[in-house]
């Protein structure tokens, strides 16, 4: 791939760890490890993004270069270029973990294309000095949850990394030991996944609990200069004003998992970017009945820490330990907790604003905050769809009578049996109340129903249709896996020939769950 213009401000800039042996240990006083990738057996590409591809300068026939498998199955080295697992600790589940770090990803390098910088990183290439008891490698089904989810985001307009190529490694995985005594073995894969950076909350985090002040304050000063050059002004200024965008980019994020109903599973802080873009698909799931208690983490079921509605206090909680790491570089507590109050003023006030326009309404007035909570109430009524419901309130004329609205979007409830009684009443109600709002709209039914369609997406990704793809690939048929990716480029469009999957989650499918590993 000589297309491909290599950097390596990472490991160019700060300290190396000295030490090379890819063997699990402590590993201080540095940001990251150099590590090679473990050569796979039997690498075959599944799937490539032709996009992304070109976003970082690999051209169409590269993809389909020897070259393009080895490198990208962690199979060959590409020249100039020396592999690393980068050092982190974090928060789990609200828990000081300590030290973290790339236990099964390995940064290949970073490229520069039209002026933007990428890196390009392997998951599931094997062990690093960081993969503590595991094994450093990656099954195909989170492979292939991980790959489409990442594009689906994007072309939905959430800030997210993004997924270069899905390979098969040609090597067997133990996860799972059966009932009866036997493994479980699965297939292999390796995904490569394009960022600004990997950098975390928990990068500054290590580094502020093992107190190495000089380290931390050359490699906030280092993210500060490549990825935030815009940033001027005395230190500590500077240092808020990274603060500051970390937490507005992290803010706009969280509101947009939120419309369209994304539920990360795993808001640990080695999990948060620092370009508030999502990171690292594990148990995600996306919601299907409108369930603000609901997480794909079948882990986390008792506390419930990353449910749907609570990802806006969790991006906050976070961003409280983020800000604890930059204190020992700023010494002053109030700048730093007045970043973190107004995160919440500031949600609540963009979170409105986004849930207005998936109502179709784009002025605001006072009885507007109790529209919204009457609906989110309706919503639990009796399982209704959150997709659909929205995509089909954008049916809804002005003209409408509230039983001809329902109409529209009845659609949704996934037991019409119920919708009779309280349920009824509830929801007559409130569609009198916003047909009788939207006649304050000035927008035209065509025009409100296009705009609410840019923003109401018709296609997710389905927990079902990722298991759907799962299942075909696991018997090498991987047709599913470009109708997913093709069908998820265009979220907002009607797609007629994919119509059916415009459609509620099956009943076989209610009780399935994201898978992490
Ligand atoms: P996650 O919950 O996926 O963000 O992972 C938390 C930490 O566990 C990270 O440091 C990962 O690199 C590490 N990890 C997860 N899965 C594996 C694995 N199969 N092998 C080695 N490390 C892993
Ligand atoms: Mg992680
Ligand atoms: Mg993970």
């Amino acid at each position: 791939m000589k297309s491909l213009k290599i950097h390596n401000r990472f490991t160019a800039e700060l300290p190396a760890d000295p030490e090379t042996i890819n063997e699990v240990r402590q590993v201080k006083n540095t940001l990251f490890s150099y590590v090679n990738p473990t050569k796979p057996s039997d690498p075959k590409l599944i799937h490539a993004s032709e996009d992304v591809a070109a976003m970082v300068g690999i051209s169409k026939e590269e993809i389909n270069s020897e070259e393009f498998l080895n490198v990208f199955s962690g199979k060959e080295i590409l020249s100039e270029t020396q592999p690393y697992a980068m050092c982190y600790a974090g928060h789990q589940f609200g828990n000081w973990a300590g030290q973290l770090g790339d236990g099964r990803a390995i940064n290949l390098t970073e490229v520069e294309n039209k002026g933007q910088f990428y890196t390009l990183q392997l998951k599931g290439a094997g062990k690093t000095p960081y993969s503590r008891t595991a094994d450093g490698l990656a099954v195909l089904r989170s492979s292939i949850r991980e790959y489409l989810c990442a594009e689906a985001m994007y072309h939905l307009g959430v800030p997210t990394t993004r997924s270069l190529s899905l390979m098969l490694s040609g090597d067997q995985v133990l996860r799972d030991i059966l009932y009866n005594g036997n493994p479980a073995y699965e297939k292999g894969a390796v995904v490569c996944r394009v960022a600004p950076s990997f950098i975390r909350f928990g990068s500054f985090e290590m580094l502020a609990a093992r107190n190495e002040l000089t380290n931390l304050k050359q490699f906030v000063e280092f993210t500060i200069k490549h990825y935030f050059p815009e940033i001027t002004g005395e230190p500590k200024e500077q240092y808020l004003q990274f603060f500051q965008k970390v937490a507005d980019t992290t803010r706009k994020m969280i509101v947009d998992w939120q419309r369209v109903g994304f539920v990360h599973g795993v808001m640990n802080t080695d999990n948060m970017s620092i370009h508030g873009i999502t990171i690292d698909y594990g148990p995600y799931g996306w919601l299907e009945d409108f369930d603000p208690t609901w997480t794909p983490n079948t882990t986390d079921s008792q506390y419930r820490r990353y449910r749907y509605g609570n990802q806006p206090q969790i991006a906050q909680w976070n961003l409280y330990q983020l800000a604890n790491a930059l204190y020992p570089l700023i010494n002053e507590a109030a700048p730093l907790e007045k970043i973190l109050e107004s995160f919440m003023t500031d949600f609540s006030a963009d979170y409105k604003e986004m849930f207005l326009s998936k109502l179709g309404l784009f002025t605001s007035t006072e009885t507007d905050n109790q529209l919204i909570d009457d609906l989110e109430i309706n919503l639990q009524l009796t399982e209704t769809d959150m997709t659909i419901f929205f995509r089909n309130l954008s049916l809804v004329e002005k003209s409408d009578f509230a039983p001809e609205a329902i109409e529209k979007i009845k659609y949704a409830f996934y037991k019409p049996e119920e919708f009779t009684g309280e349920v009824s009443e509830k929801w007559t109600k409130w569609f009198s109340e916003y047909l009788e709002r939207l006649k304050a709209e000035e927008l035209s039914d065509d025009e409100r129903s296009q705009k609410m369609n840019r923003i109401n997406p018709k296609y997710v990704l389905r927990n079902y249709m990722a298991q759907l793809a799962i299942d075909a690939a696991d018997k090498e048929d991987y047709s599913l896996i470009d109708e997913f990716y093709k069908l998820l480029q265009n979220p907002y469009d009607e797609q007629p020939e994919y119509e059916k999957w415009f459609a509620k989650r099956p009943d076989w499918a209610r009780s399935k769950v994201g898978c992490s590993m």
